[in-house]
């Protein structure tokens, strides 16, 4: 046991002692640890869900609120010492509902599968009946996939997409007034059109359901006007705080207009129900310094920085999309209206293999099952491909017309041999990712570049 000469006093003396602590006496973890660091920096990510969280983040989700539970809200809580968290939670409370202009925001739930589950019990009993969007068109699992528990402890009714890629909403009415579901779920996880929460309400007043969206994919284009807000629009409205809002794994229930609409069959407003949903009945004490982090996530995204991050996160995903159709791929729907670009391969070569050999080259991307695609999602057709890592290295439209020109050299050396096995020269394979690196060297990660 070393002697301590003084006092850890703040966060920052913790920090600075934690990190000693871990080189000198966890070098096995510490050696995973900063790995981790540079393999971001010297991969590219296509990963459409992907980017990195600031240091400030990193830090506030390193605090010392880890050793503090606190059941309950800011004000009610079940244990004592609880006024630092009471603050951290109510600032985050107030930063979310401020970011998405809501009037009700639950900050507690550990991720969005968790908040999207939380609403589902609260709002549901077993058994009841739920509509959402097919796992294979685009939908999340816990919009009620058969694989997931949304799948199997709900009657679970599934819309998709057209030819084009877009929502087939006469099909969501269609289902919608033939089920008469009592809840219709919408946003997506693998989607690159707007969603038109409108129609969605319409289609669930016209049924009498209740409307849930989710929108943790797009949840930094909503925040910036850059996507229709369904915040008003839908009775409860979830997100994630890891994937475009840039910040700590987490999630967030969030109801504008129809906080205190009475919950048809239930007693109580939307607010009031939702505020049970989290604990206790799904959570216990919530993951504080977690809270810190998504506190200042969302307060970065409220900034003029944030704001042209996601511009830039539109700008090159049109880029992308362009440049992959000039390579002669397939982009369904011919383009974007977010960050996400749905490609379909060609050649025989599956998701799975165009990620795999992408990967050996340092290139981070998700295989996806494009339309009419009947083989399973370990296999794929396609790839889902997004800009959020892109645009925090700053890559502009010409850059990402070499990034697009390099996944197209590499894919176009690959030897399909069967639906998950190929053939990729190791030499070739060296020198792509050479490339990438060069490709990461050139365009850092802004926020992990020190002064
Ligand atoms: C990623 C995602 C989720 C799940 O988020 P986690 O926080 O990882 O559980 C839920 N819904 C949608 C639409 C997503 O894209």
């Amino acid at each position: 046991m070393a002697a301590y000469t003084e006092l850890l006093r703040n966060q920052a003396d913790l920090l600075r002692q934690g990190l000693a602590d871990l080189r000198a006496e966890d070098t096995e973890l510490a050696g995973i640890l900063d790995a981790e660091v540079t393999r971001q920096h010297r991969t590219l990510s296509l990963v459409s869900s992907s980017c990195a969280a600031n240091p400030r983040i990193l830090a506030a989700s390193a605090s010392a609120l880890v050793n503090v539970t606190a059941e309950g809200a800011p004000g009610k809580r079940h244990q004592v010492g609880c006024e630092n968290v009471d603050l951290v939670e109510s600032l985050a409370i107030r930063r979310a509902r401020e970011l998405f202009g809501a009037q009700y925001a639950s900050v507690q739930s550990h991720s969005a599968s968790n908040a999207n589950y939380q609403v589902l019990a609260a709002l549901l009993e077993p058994g009841d009946t739920i509509l959402g969007m097919a796992l294979d068109h685009g939908g999340h699992l816990t919009h009620g996939s058969p694989v997931a528990f949304t799948g199997t402890h709900y009657k679970a009714i599934r819309y998709g997409t057209t030819s084009q890629g877009v929502i087939d909403y006469a099909e969501v009415r269609h289902l919608a007034l033939a089920h008469r579901p009592r809840i219709i779920i919408c946003g997506a996880t693998a989607y690159s059109r707007v969603v038109d929460f409108q129609r969605f309400r319409a289609i669930a007043d016209e049924a009498g359901a209740i409307l849930l969206a989710d929108i943790s994919y797009i949840a930094g284009l909503v925040a910036t006007g850059r996507h229709p807000s369904p915040i008003d629009v839908a009775h409860v409205t979830t997100a994630c705080t890891h994937k475009q809002l840039a910040g700590p794994r987490g999630g967030l229930i969030l109801s504008g207009r129809d906080a205190d609409t009475k919950v048809p069959g239930l007693r109580g407003s939307f607010s009031r129900v939702l505020e049970r949903a989290v604990f206790p009945r799904m959570q216990g004490s919530p993951a504080v310094n977690m809270i810190a982090a998504k506190a200042a996530a969302l307060g970065y995204a409220m900034s003029p920085e944030f704001d042209a991050y996601m511009g830039r996160i539109r700008s090159t995903a049109d880029a992308m999309a362009s440049a992959f159709m000039a390579q002669d791929y397939e982009v369904v729907g011919g383009g974007t209206e977010n960050h996400t670009i749905l490609l379909r391969l060609r050649g025989g070569i599956s998701g799975s293999i165009a990620a795999s050999a992408l990967e050996r080259c340092g290139i981070m991307v998700s295989k996806n099952r494009a339309l009419g695609e009947t083989r399973s999602s370990f296999v794929a057709n396609g790839l889902c491909i997004g800009t959020g890592s892109i645009a925090q290295r700053y890559i502009d439209p010409v850059g990402c017309r070499e990034v697009v020109d390099l996944v197209c050299r590499i894919l176009d050396k690959v030897t399909p041999l069967s639906e998950q096995k190929y053939c990729l020269e190791p030499e070739l394979q060296e020198q792509f990712r050479l490339q990438t690196e060069a490709l990461c060297a050139m365009y850092p990660i802004a926020d992990y570049r020190g002064n």
